[in-house]
């Protein structure tokens, strides 16, 4: 008999997404729960996301708008074949819509409120049945960090701590353009200013999502620890029943009655797995947090716990501007080669993708080319056209470009394009032909290569101050010429153990780990090799860590 220094109904490991939505039900349901985290923070990687989930008829749309049908019809056809992604089945995509609309429910009861992130987020493969080309996206409401007191700085801090909706933030970069969008921005200064003035410390994004889950998971009575990793997972006759953190620098056991969750995230620090499962990727190339390690990928393989889809990460391009390396968020760069004017080219000159779209695929695909041509990193090709209207990492367009931009080398630029071509080792007449075809799709409305444009998606991406397929598709004609590297980096890993409909873990002979559940990307996503939409992540960590606790609480269909 297994013996413990202390005991609870629902151990969870990590504070990421789904633990404090698990955790949230299993006090509802009158049961005691600790939250073990590894770092100093609340929050995860979900604190410095956008926060955004990804969830069909949520309760935010239109009447009519949406359906779970349509929901589960798009999925399917997204998530297409499985077989080589058992983390995904019909019976857990399903899952994923009909309780994530509840679990969001379940949320704004308990008082995390939420609203719809934009009315054009369009789904990353809008084009497929079921897609949905208005948005399926939901974020936090922002949040004033002072209202968790003495938890305030324990938050992970997150990627835009303002008072400005996630939505409004990302159209900051047409304020010169536009009067709409000056306005926001007008809007967004007055409360910095008055924020400041009231004392109040706005946060958006990730972090106004978890610090609103945070103030209310420690309302209902949860134990979080932080500093308490967990790399052992206490088995007895087979069934899970507790885990080993460390206390006082002493190893200490904590039993579970119920279950453990597991919500630790992924690998995406961890440079020997990555060599392993996702090699030609590096570690300071990803945006999550420092304990993204894979402890508890290996600590379930361990006992049984089956590794899927370990070769998937949620890629998310990057360019590295001078300073990179420092940056909390390093400048991503998904806007940058999909706006009119610039393509990206591979190290002999060659365009070999949609610019647009989702930048999990776009990643993807930098690595499968890198295998045939060089094309880690890959070249942006931008024009002057581009570098006035548009910004490129942290400089906003039309601004002056930084000095040591240049002088690092990072910035090309060049009168011609043959002469931008020496400049990046690239065959002029290569570079000089990718650019005429590019011109010549521009001229015709149309990219007869990669279909750039067309999706609602890509327009998203675009220029939303023009209209149609000039919202993705702009010449490359007006000199100077730029060029800047692109690097596929990461906003997380995709693959870990495979679980059942219930989020427990499951063996290589499909039988289940009792006492074992796991959610967020501790877990094969449910979601196979791509990634449907903006949310896709945290979505499925919450969906899953609730259904999880639902299920170790034994409560069926009960509605709490
Ligand atoms: C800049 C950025 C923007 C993004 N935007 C979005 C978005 O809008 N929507 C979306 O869906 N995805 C987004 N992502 C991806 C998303 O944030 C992650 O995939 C997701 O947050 C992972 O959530 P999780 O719950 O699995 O883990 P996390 O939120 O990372 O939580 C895991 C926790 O476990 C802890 N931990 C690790 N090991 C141990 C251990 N051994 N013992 C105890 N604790 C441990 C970690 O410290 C961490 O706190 C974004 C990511 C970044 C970086």
């Amino acid at each position: 008999m297994a013996e413990f220094d202390e005991t609870f109904d629902w151990v969870v490991v990590g504070c990421g997404g789904g633990s404090m939505s698990s955790a949230l039900l299993m006090r509802k349901a009158g049961k005691s729960v600790v939250i073990l985290e590894k770092s100093p923070y609340a929050g995860g990687t979900t604190s410095k996301s956008g926060g955004v989930i990804w969830m069909p008829a949520n309760p935010f749309m239109e009447p009519g708008e949406d359906s779970v049908e349509q929901g589960v019809t798009y999925l399917d056809a997204v998530v297409g074949d499985t077989s080589d992604a058992p983390g995904s089945t019909p019976e857990k995509r399903r899952a994923y819509i009909v309780e994530g609309r509840k679990m969001i429910d379940f949320l704004v009861r308990e008082g995390v409120q939420l609203e719809r992130a934009s009315t054009f987020w369009p789904d990353y493969y809008d084009e497929l049945p079921g897609g949905c080309k208005s948005s399926r996206t939901v974020v936090a409401k922002v949040f004033d960090k002072n209202e968790l007191g003495d938890w305030a700085p324990k938050l992970r801090p997150g990627m835009m701590e303002v008072k400005a909706r996630l939505d409004d933030g990302m159209k900051l970069a047409f304020a010169k353009r536009s009067w709409k969008y000056r306005m926001v921005f007008a809007k967004i200064a007055a409360g910095v200013v008055l924020g400041k003035l009231r004392g109040q410390h706005w946060v958006t994004a990730g972090a106004a999502l978890q610090g609103r889950m945070l103030k209310a998971t420690i309302a209902a009575g949860v134990d979080i620890r932080l500093r308490h990793a967990v790399d052992e997972l206490i088995v007895e006759d087979g069934k899970v029943v507790g885990v080993v953190t460390i206390k006082d620098n002493k190893p200490w056991r904590v039993g579970a009655r119920l279950g453990v969750l597991v919500n630790a995230g992924g690998f995406a620090r961890n440079q020997e797995m990555r060599d392993k499962y996702m090699p030609g990727t590096r570690t300071e190339w990803s945006m999550t947090n420092e304990s993204d390690t894979g402890d508890m990928h290996r600590a379930m393989e361990k006992i049984g716990g089956v590794l899927a889809q370990m070769d998937e990460m949620v890629g998310f391009q990057m360019t590295r501007a001078p300073g990179w390396e420092k940056d909390y968020v390093a400048p991503g760069a998904q806007a940058v080669t999909a706006k009119p004017h610039a393509i990206l080219v591979d190290q002999s000159g060659v365009r070999y993708l949609n610019e647009g779209g989702s930048y999990e695929e776009y990643c993807e695909r930098m690595v499968k080319r890198d295998k045939v041509v060089p094309a880690v990193p890959s070249w942006a090709i931008l024009d002057q056209t581009y570098m006035d209207l548009y910004p490129l990492a942290n400089a906003g367009q039309g601004k002056k470009i930084p000095e040591n931009w240049t002088s690092s080398g990072y910035l090309k630029k060049a009168d011609t394009i043959e002469e931008l071509a020496k400049l990046i080792g690239v065959e002029p007449a290569t570079l000089r032909a990718t650019v005429d075809r590019f011109n010549g799709f521009v001229d015709a409305g149309e990219d007869a290569d990669f279909h750039r444009g067309e999706r609602a998606y890509d327009q998203f991406l675009g220029d939303i101050l023009v209209e149609g397929r000039d919202r993705s598709l702009g010449k490359i004609e007006t000199g100077p010429f730029y060029a800047v590297d692109i690097v596929p980096g990461d906003v997380s890993t995709y693959g870990g153990v495979v679980t059942d409909v219930n989020a427990r873990v499951l063996k290589s002979d499909g039988s289940v780990i009792e006492g074992l559940y796991a959610t967020g990307v501790s877990a094969a996503s449910p979601m196979g090799r791509v990634y449907p939409g903006a949310g896709a992540s945290v979505g499925p960590s919450l969906t899953f860590g609730w259904i999880a606790a639902k299920h170790a609480a034994g409560l069926g269909n009960q509605v709490l």
